[in-house]
């Protein structure tokens, strides 16, 4: 969407010394040019404001290739005669046209430099086709590792699915691929397919049209959507719906499934609703109405595809049937349908500007998880399944990557960005209140793609909590707050080590069954209890490390 209102030279220099910054970041963790090709906002790119993309793609299961045009819709911010799209080989940019003129494209690497004939003139609108095909990428490991899946069900029939978060939607088609502007208007998808199977893409079905051995489906999106977002399901399958009644009025909530799990899928996506209700309750009105909610099974375990959550866990609870949480409470829930649906809040609605805040995505929607439970199971429920997370944490990286070079943050942004949140709700100390943060979060930042530093700032002035310190250890180190404590009769010592300068985060201890708020720093400081002190206790939910010293 639109870029920042800095004007004329405040954002020649910025954009310097941005530059700068990154590129000394490039060379001390050797990213590549081709990285910054991909992760930075260009000059080629900048100058230009998505506004739609019509995709039309031809899908060939006999020989794994696709082929089709992308009219890219786009309005001119600063005049410039050339544009980059990203695409990656094997798959092939054959042409660009704009006005029906042929134009010229220069390409390095993943990146194409498309030489604009017509002047663009700043507020106006252009139109650019671009002509693709080739035999995409096989996806290696989905959906993290992504391309296409080429699959065949139990009756032989073809069972085919895009994922390419991460690896990037220019693996199989070619237009912005940068998370900072999504298209304004959505996205037109007509699939083309053999005519013995479906089709599902984004959004909603507005035509089919029959053309003898293929047929063309086409889905439209009218809201913005993340490029990851845009995906090709085929296969055998049958659907069934329910209207769902939500805070924004009557929901459509369609199911795609393979005929051959109809009737189990019936019973599992009886979660869906559930899920929808537990959600707009903590995070407010599903974000895309118009576009209604789908799930659609897929042969990899899933993805969180605007409007047509993927979905492959084999209708099962858990993770592919397990607990991530070790406390049970994981299988009360299918893990797929309620991660991946979170991300309508957390990924769709709200979108990080650049991939390195992606905790933004993946620690808000695994934070989700228990408030699911929440919902429906209670607070206790809840509090022991996001605690028991803590055991996938590694530490071993901030959860924020580097900017500028499509670098991810560690993958502690899930469950360490999970407790991190949950920490957050014990500061708040005020579940209504903690409910309304988060529910201005998906008003304050609808439809926009954000940074972590806007989303912090927005909780920490809402809250009324100077957060800063509290953001700068868990997001942007690896150190974890030790609490270290000792009884002197009847007084608690107490202090943090392994903190960033200024942290001083006030934790709940019970002492002899009386709970007190400590507010403990770097320094020792103490509190007096009036009898001898028996018992000390810190309270689970606080993400840090205690420890008694003599
Ligand atoms: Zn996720």
């Amino acid at each position: 969407m639109s870029t920042s209102p800095l004007e004329g030279g405040l954002r020649g220099v910025l954009t310097l010394l941005l530059v700068l910054f990154f590129t000394i970041a490039s060379f001390a963790q050797n990213f590549t040019h081709q990285d910054t090709l991909r992760g930075s906002i260009t000059p080629e790119r900048a100058w230009w404001n998505l506004q739609h993309y019509d995709l039309s793609v031809s899908v060939n299961p006999d020989t794994k290739s696709i082929q089709g045009t992308n009219t890219v819709t786009y309005e001119v911010l600063e005049p410039n005669q050339l544009l980059q799209i990203d695409l990656q080989p094997p798959m092939k940019l054959e042409k660009a046209v704009q006005d029906g003129k042929d134009l010229t494209i220069n390409s390095d690497g993943n990146a194409h430099f498309i030489q604009l004939q017509k002047k663009q003139e700043k507020g106006k609108k252009y139109d650019l086709t671009l002509h693709f095909s080739g035999t995409p990428r096989v996806a290696k490991r989905p959906p993290w590792d992504g391309g296409f899946t080429w699959r065949k069900d139990s009756n032989g029939k073809w069972f085919i699915a895009t994922s390419n978060q991460g690896i990037g939607a220019s693996i199989w088609w070619p237009n912005k691929d940068h998370p900072y502007d999504e298209p304004d208007n959505g996205v037109d998808l007509s699939i083309t397919a053999p005519s013995n199977l479906v089709a599902v893409g984004n959004g909603r079905l507005i035509e089919t049209k029959d053309n003898g051995d293929t047929k063309t489906w086409h889905w439209k999106v009218v809201n913005p959507i993340n490029n990851y977002g845009v995906n090709i399901n085929i296969g055998d399958y049958a659907n069934f719906s329910e209207t769902y009644d939500g805070l924004d009025g009557k929901l459509n909530m369609d199911y795609w499934v393979l005929q051959e799990n109809l009737e189990e899928a019936k019973e599992q996506f009886k979660q869906a609703p559930m899920m929808m209700e537990a959600f707009e309750h903590w995070f407010g009105p599903y974000p895309f109405y118009e576009d209604s909610f789908k799930l659609v099974e897929v042969p990899y375990l899933g993805m969180e595809h605007q409007s047509s959550v993927t979905y492959g866990n084999r209708y099962m609870n858990g993770y592919l049937g397990s607990d991530l949480s070790g406390s049970g409470w994981g299988e009360k829930f299918d893990f797929i349908i309620i991660h991946e649906s979170g991300h309508e809040w957390f990924a769709n609605n709200i979108t990080n500007k650049d991939v390195a805040d992606m905790w933004l995505h993946e620690g808000f929607t695994a934070y989700s998880e228990n408030l699911y439970l929440d919902y429906h199971y209670g607070k206790e429920a809840s509090a022991a399944y996001v605690t028991g997370t803590r055991r996938n944490i590694q530490n071993d990286r901030p959860i924020i990557g580097t900017y500028g070079v499509s670098h991810e943050g560690s993958s502690d942004m899930y469950y360490k960005g999970a407790n991190i949140l949950h920490t957050l709700r014990q500061l708040i100390e005020d579940d209504e209140k903690w409910r309304q943060l988060l529910r201005g979060l998906n008003e304050e930042f609808r439809h926009q793609t954000v940074s972590s530093a806007q989303v912090e700032q927005y909780l920490s002035k809402e809250s009324g909590i100077d957060l800063t310190e509290f953001w700068q250890q868990y997001l942007r180190t690896t150190k974890i707050p030790l609490l270290e404590y000792k009884v002197k009769g009847s007084e608690l010592q107490f202090r943090y080590t392994n903190i960033v300068e200024g942290f001083d985060m006030p934790v709940q201890v019970t002492v002899d069954e009386i709970e007190e708020w400590i507010y403990p720093n770097a320094e020792w400081k103490s509190k007096s209890f009036g009898d001898t002190i028996e018992k000390v206790e810190i309270d689970p939910d606080f993400y840090i490390e205690h420890k008694e010293v003599k």
